[in-house]
């Protein structure tokens, strides 16, 4: 789809709003409905809440979902193209369950939407064997029995002659990793959340919750004020705004489209996800194939980029310019792992990482008011898990509690 399209598709998504006449818990209490009254207000429609507005919508509850931007947006932490999708978990195993769950609801949202979202590129991983890319990987590998192949430094060169690999590293392929499209998983999340009945209003924010008896009021800028019986906060680098958390930290990260001497090596038949780490240098590289333009909006090229702790910023004064002396450090870095395959640096562009202090997850309800529920902190490894983020957002809203092993993911961790 070009970008125009595309654009045009999510504008479609900010103008459309549908009550839904099967308000599940209001149809269960005596509260009075009113135009302004919602079972459940989620506030950020983004990657995790526009998971959650689905899900929600789905049960049968009457959703409002809030994005103080557009659907999707470039100001937050779901921009640029394509997300790394991975089972073999180096973070923790005790992602892989729900990994596993995040799978099997990509697949539903695909066949739910009509449209593509996930691609099955495969990843190869590099690093030295006491890194905990390779290490952790393995483990969650074997833990969970997932596919997971090493190749020796002949069969690299045979394979993947792109990349300028030292002798010695731990050289692994995990065959059903690949990537997702973040942009169209919101979008198609946001277009079946309204299909269901769903109100999603863009270019308003939220700009308090108070609660008041047993509903929550939800001021905007707009000046309205809305009410609900359950509220989900899931505004991405905004959360410490509304859910008053000053642990997490937000990062300015950096993306690059670099442009190769032959796009043909690198397209997405030919060439697949990668992952890449030193011991020399903080966190690990990662990169994607060339996706080809005429399906895929943004920016045409090598997309690759640095995953480790970037500048602490706001997310409302973030520079989102990049100085030459950044992209400068990015060329070098692709030019030595691909000797001879660059040219130069097409694109580059900021996104925003909420780091937790574990760099795990907050998916849980408010310690003091269980009728709220909160996703963030997903500290720049959080997309791949929206498709079942949403859904234990649904179930901790519903019931109180998720078929999921979530508590390593509680507040409480922090106390
Ligand atoms: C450069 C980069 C690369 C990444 N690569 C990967 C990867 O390969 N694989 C992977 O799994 N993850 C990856 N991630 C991480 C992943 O994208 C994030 O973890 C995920 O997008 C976080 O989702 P979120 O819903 O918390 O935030 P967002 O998607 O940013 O959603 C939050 C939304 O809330 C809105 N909002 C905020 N405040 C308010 C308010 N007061 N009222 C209304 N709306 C509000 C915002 O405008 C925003 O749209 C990457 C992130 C970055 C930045």
């Amino acid at each position: 789809m070009k970008r125009r399209e595309f654009l045009q598709k999510s504008i479609a998504v900010s103008t459309l709003s549908v009550n839904n006449p099967k308000s599940k818990i209001y149809s269960d209490t005596k509260i009075q409905l009113k135009g302004n009254d919602y079972d459940v207000i989620v506030l950020g429609v983004g990657s995790m809440g526009s998971s959650s507005c689905y899900h929600l919508s789905k049960k049968g509850f009457k959703v409002l979902g809030l994005e103080q931007f557009d659907i999707p947006n470039d100001k937050g932490s779901h921009n640029g193209q394509s997300r790394i999708i991975r089972k073999a978990y180096f973070e923790h195993p005790s992602y892989v369950p729900l990994l596993e769950g995040a799978y099997k609801n990509w697949k539903k949202l695909e066949n739910e939407y009509g449209d593509k979202i996930y691609y099955k590129t495969g990843l190869a991983y590099f690093g030295p064997k006491n890194h905990l890319l390779i290490k952790g990987s393995l483990e969650s590998a074997e833990k969970y029995k997932i596919e997971f192949n090493q190749f020796t430094k002949k069969e690299q060169l045979k394979n993947y002659p792109q990349f300028n690999i030292p002798i010695g590293y731990t050289n692994i392929f995990e065959k059903n990793a690949g990537l997702i499209i973040p942009e169209k998983a919101i979008v198609a999340f946001t277009k079946l959340a309204l299909k269901n009945g769903a109100t999603i209003n863009t270019n308003e924010k939220a700009i308090e919750w108070l609660k008041k008896d047993n509903v929550i009021e939800v001021k905007t800028n707009k000046g309205r004020i809305y009410q609900c019986r359950k509220l989900v906060i899931s505004t991405g680098a905004w959360i410490s705004e509304l859910a008053q958390f000053s642990n997490l930290e937000v990062t300015r990260q950096i993306i690059a489209w670099a442009k190769p001497k032959n796009n043909e090596e690198f397209s997405l038949n030919n060439f697949p996800c990668w992952t890449y780490a030193n011991n020399s240098s903080e966190g690990i590289f990662y990169g994607f194939p060339i996706l080809p333009s005429n399906s895929f909006h943004g920016p045409f090229g090598l997309k690759f980029a640095h995953h480790f702790k970037g500048e602490l910023t706001n997310p409302n004064n973030v520079k989102r310019s990049i100085s030459n002396k950044e992209e400068k450090k990015l060329l070098n870095f692709i030019k030595g792992l691909m000797p001879n395959k660059i040219e130069s640096i097409n694109t580059v562009k900021t996104c925003l990482y909420s780091y937790t202090s574990d760099e795990d997850f907050i998916v849980d309800k408010h310690p003091e008011n269980e009728n709220i529920v909160i996703t963030g902190g997903f500290s720049g490894h959080g997309f791949k898990f929206a498709s079942i983020i949403g859904e234990i957002v649904s179930d901790l809203v519903d019931k109180g509690n998720s078929k999921y092993p979530i508590d390593f993911l509680k507040i409480k961790r922090f106390n």
